[in-house]
């Protein structure tokens, strides 16, 4: 883990990024729990990839919108995340499994969320969100 120089996004990376956020809650499938949350991860250079959550009649199965993000993202062949933002009823935080999902790219990331009735935000580090994460590679011989 570095110790970190991280700066987060300027006001107004951060602005588009909880836009494309609260633009990709459209696109949510949960006809389960009718939760419906948008993500968008900001990548170093500034673009922006969107994800949302998508649900499953088995429940075990349903990705979370960061989790679709990052996954999106990766599979484009980008992984140099600077943040992310997750819109939600309530503005609700990454669940854990998301926090470890993004820790493997990097602790150097700013969480934002925003309640999208209020429009309330937050910002967290990951890594305050997820402090001693786990990193398997440091624990290899
Ligand atoms: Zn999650």
């Amino acid at each position: 883990m570095s110790t970190s120089e991280y700066e987060p996004p300027a006001d107004d990376e951060v602005l588009r990024l909880v836009q494309a956020a609260i633009s990709a809650r459209n696109h949510a499938y949960a006809p389960h729990s009718h939760f419906y949350v948008g993500a968008a991860v900001l990548l170093h250079g500034g673009r922006i990839v969107e994800g949302c959550n998508v649900e499953n009649a088995s429940y075990s199965l349903t990705q979370c919108a960061e989790r679709v993000a990052v996954t999106t993202s990766v599979a484009e062949g980008h992984r140099n995340f600077r943040a992310i933002a997750v819109a939600s009823v309530g503005g609700a935080m990454p669940c854990g499994a998301c926090r470890q999902v993004l820790a493997e790219f990097g602790m150097d990331m700013a969480v934002y969320t925003v309640d999208v009735i209020d429009g309330e935000q937050k910002m967290r580090l990951l890594s305050e969100l997820l402090p001693d994460a786990f990193s398997g590679t440091d624990l290899l011989p």
